[in-house]
């Protein structure tokens, strides 16, 4: 083989001055890429050298070629995946061959030539794992490209990706606009519903690297050096502080340290300097292969690991950069909230002010959902590559019903989405207009409305919703914000001002309700194999009975002489409500024993939320104050679906006839023993799930406050009778659920 006999010589750094005189040239993008094509055969030996850019999420085109046709360029296209070039593109990997036609995927594009040449090697061009594009090179010869030279080639796609980004190849046709100025659909998943209008407000913003190419490698050498002595200190500083804190945070800081420190990380960056890469393009090469391995990884725990190498990657480029958080830009006045993930205290440090969120990551059941939930603002979740594609100040409109983003959109999707803001502001007047009468229905029966609430946030709904009151109040909220346990005072102080802003309506507090997906950052996780199934709730409650006196007592004192009202989660046995009530005894004793007011009623019931607790004696059902079905977890159980599990978790509807004959045998027991039973799961805010659950019997719903009008007004609309015997027939003709015929009959009210 040639390369045997005579090997070739590619030196990187040359290549990489001679792109600089490219880059600083004063041409247009499309003579830039066909000078580079040139400069790149030339440099690398070979007789063919292609540029490939996206011209749309699933096309390649041939932008520049040296070698192959010049009337292909622009002409040929292939799919992802498809060909060669599609495959390194679908991969994120090389493909070097010295016989391409003999290779599993070879497709042979007449158009352009290439039947005559033999060897190929083909690199990804991609920034931060964004596909941009393929980089190609081919000889007549047999050769097997030598690594050095699949070396230089990477590092080329690498200068290429950014110059990409700086928009140096802008020019005529779709794969060569500039980018970040397209419309794209960005899809991912509900996480609050709810649509929005605003402008894009990066959390992070991107690092920006002008100068990809260096001269002087020793220059760079001690740049990364200076930078990774500074990010391990800071990581030093970081794990110091963060002792005595929840595992979780020091397993993230420990993998920082352990990467901060690895020889290899190190040294593949230095080599790439050594190949004429500037100290930050080296690091962000690093970080575009971790997270090109990302989105192939299933393993879950790899999959956090390559977080935290491309978190610290993050850190590194704004220590060589200088480019902080604060990038100076001004927070638009309509945000829109973009980032790849975000804790619930920094959700709740921008407050209401977001119109709308857009996550890369995150789930259903996340703290950043529920805070996104109980400030009603609408949020999708797994919206892949919104931070990459999106810019500060971006137009974006999203639509939390359907998990979708309009970036940058055109100006019909502008005019169907403002349509639909419309139609729901003025369904929203309706809702204002029907806010002070009763939720009854045509033939006579009155439900009633009240809200769930988690913060002190969601309070001024009570009025503007016209709720009767907070059904659900999680207080948990307050414990997932923060650092460290709150204090009894300030709890006390937290409650009393809830109950100041209610004015008299009734609050039902949850009891802390922590474990499964709701972990406390400062308390040490349990490795459970089953967490929705494990310690929680309740069950941490009684078996740690610290916590709960706490949070008792500040609730006691902050009713200061009120009438109170406290619920059980996850009650599963009898047992577990009289061992709670017991503890509440006790609390009031403590109270009355040191002189302070007492609540003037205290109502103490639980929630029902495993199907256990509906067979529980009749003696519970007589003993409890009031019953609160959790329809999240009772139909997780009941079906044996996980809520959080994306698979299976819409596989079962809530109108599912097995459902609803359980749900009515728990009216009845509670109507027979005269047991106030309200619902608050998700679903009582959904109005065909609520209308089927007034007419089994429910006589009270709770549910987010922006639920309550669109229910309310379908309640005043409807015959529960009818709902009550359509319900009925489906059970008897052995239907799986009453949706269809209900769904009928609601589109035929007038
Ligand atoms: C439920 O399970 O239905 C419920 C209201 O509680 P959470 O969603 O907080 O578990
Ligand atoms: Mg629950």
């Amino acid at each position: 083989m040639s390369e045997q006999q005579n090997p070739i010589k590619t030196d990187s750094r040359q290549m990489l001055g001679r792109l600089r005189g490219v880059m600083a040239e004063d041409s247009a993008g499309q003579t830039r890429l066909d000078t580079i094509t040139k400069l790149i055969a030339e440099e690398m030996h070979s007789e063919v050298c292609s540029v490939y850019l996206f011209r749309d999420e699933e096309t390649l085109e041939l932008c520049a070629t040296e070698g192959l046709k010049a009337e292909s360029v622009h002409q040929t296209r292939m799919k992802m995946g498809e060909g060669l070039v599609g495959l390194v593109a679908r991969k994120g990997q090389r493909i070097n061959t010295p016989d391409a036609p003999s290779e599993r995927g070879f497709r042979f594009m007449p158009e352009t030539g290439e039947e005559i040449y033999s060897s190929f090697l083909g690199v990804p061009i991609q920034r931060l794992g964004e596909k941009l594009g393929v980089l190609v090179v081919q000889t007549k010869d047999a050769r097997q490209f030598a690594e050095e030279e699949v070396d230089a080639l990477e590092v080329v796609a690498m200068v290429l990706a950014e110059m990409a980004e700086l928009g140096a190849f802008i020019g005529e046709g779709a794969a060569l606009s500039a980018r970040h100025t397209q419309p794209v659909l960005v899809r991912g998943a509900t996480g609050q519903e709810g649509a929005a209008e605003g402008h894009v407000w990066l959390h992070e913003p991107r690092v920006v690297v002008t100068n990809p190419i260096a001269e002087d490698p020793h220059r760079e050498f001690e740049r990364l050096r200076e930078a990774v002595e500074e990010l391990r200190v800071g990581v030093d500083k970081m794990l110091a502080g963060a002792r005595g804190g929840g595992k979780e945070q020091l397993d993230v800081l420990e993998a920082y340290r352990m990467f901060a420190n690895s020889k290899g990380w190190m040294s593949r960056m230095e080599q790439d300097i050594g190949r004429g890469l500037s100290a930050e393009a080296a690091v962000e090469k690093e970080q575009s292969t971790a997270r090109a391995r990302m989105q192939q990884v299933t393993d879950a725990y790899l999959r956090e690991r390559l977080h935290d190498l491309d978190d610290l990657s993050n850190r590194l480029l704004r220590i060589l950069t200088g480019q902080g958080l604060e990038t100076g830009a001004e927070m638009p006045p309509d945000p829109v909230l973009i980032a790849r993930n975000i804790g619930p205290a920094e959700l709740l440090d921008y407050g209401r002010s977001l119109k709308a969120i857009v996550l890369e990551e995150g789930s259903v059941g996340s703290h950043a959902a529920i805070v996104a939930r109980a400030l009603a603002i609408p949020l999708i979740i797994h919206a892949s590559r919104i931070t990459t594609e999106a810019l500060n100040g971006d137009h974006i409109m999203v639509d939390g019903d359907q998990g979708v983003a309009h970036l940058r959109p055109d100006d019909t999707v502008v005019a169907a989405f403002r349509d639909k803001i419309a139609m729901q502001a003025q369904a929203q007047e309706r809702y204002t207009s029907i806010r002070e009468k009763p939720a009854t229905s045509l033939d006579g029966q009155t439900i009633a409305l009240a809200m769930n609430a988690g913060l002190m946030a969601d309070l001024p709904s009570l009025d503007s919703s016209g709720a009767e009151g907070v059904g659900l109040f999680r207080t948990e909220l307050q414990f997932l914000v923060r650092n460290q346990m709150p204090r009894r005072s300030e709890l006390s102080a937290l409650y009393a001002r809830v109950l100041d802003a209610a004015q008299g309506k009734r609050v039902v507090f949850r009891t802390l309700d922590i474990g499964s997906d709701k972990v406390l950052p400062y308390m040490k996780p349990n490795d459970e194999p089953n967490p929705a199934l494990g310690w929680r709730a309740i069950r941490v409650g009684l078996d740690k009975p610290g916590i709960m006196r706490m949070q008792l007592q500040a609730l006691l004192r902050a009713a200061n002489g009120r009438p109170l009202t406290v619920m059980f989660p996850f009650v599963a046995q009898f047992e577990e409500y009289r061992a709670a009530r017991v503890e509440m005894d006790k609390a009031l004793a403590r109270e009355r024993a040191l002189g302070h007011a007492l609540p003037s009623s205290l109502e103490i019931g639980a929630m029902l939320e495993t199907p256990s607790l509906a067979f529980a004696p009749d003696k519970f059902f007589d003993e409890v104050d009031f019953l609160s079905i959790g329809g999240n977890d009772l139909k997780q159980f009941f079906f044996a679906a996980d809520r959080e599990n994306e698979r299976v978790r819409r596989r079962y509807d809530t109108l599912n006839v097995s459902f609803l004959t359980f749900l009515e045998g728990i009216v009845k027991r509670c109507n027979t023993s005269g047991t106030a039973l309200s619902f608050c799961g998700e679903d009582a805010g959904r109005p065909v799930e609520a209308v089927c659950l007034a007419a089994i019997g429910l006589r009270s719903l709770s549910m987010r406050p922006a639920s309550i009008g669109p229910v309310k007004s379908l309640l005043r609309r409807v015959d529960l009778g009818v709902v009550k015997a359509l319900i009925e027939a489906a059970a008897q003709e052995g239907q799986q659920s009453v949706r269809p015929a209900v769904v009928e009959y609601l589109r035929n009210l007038n």
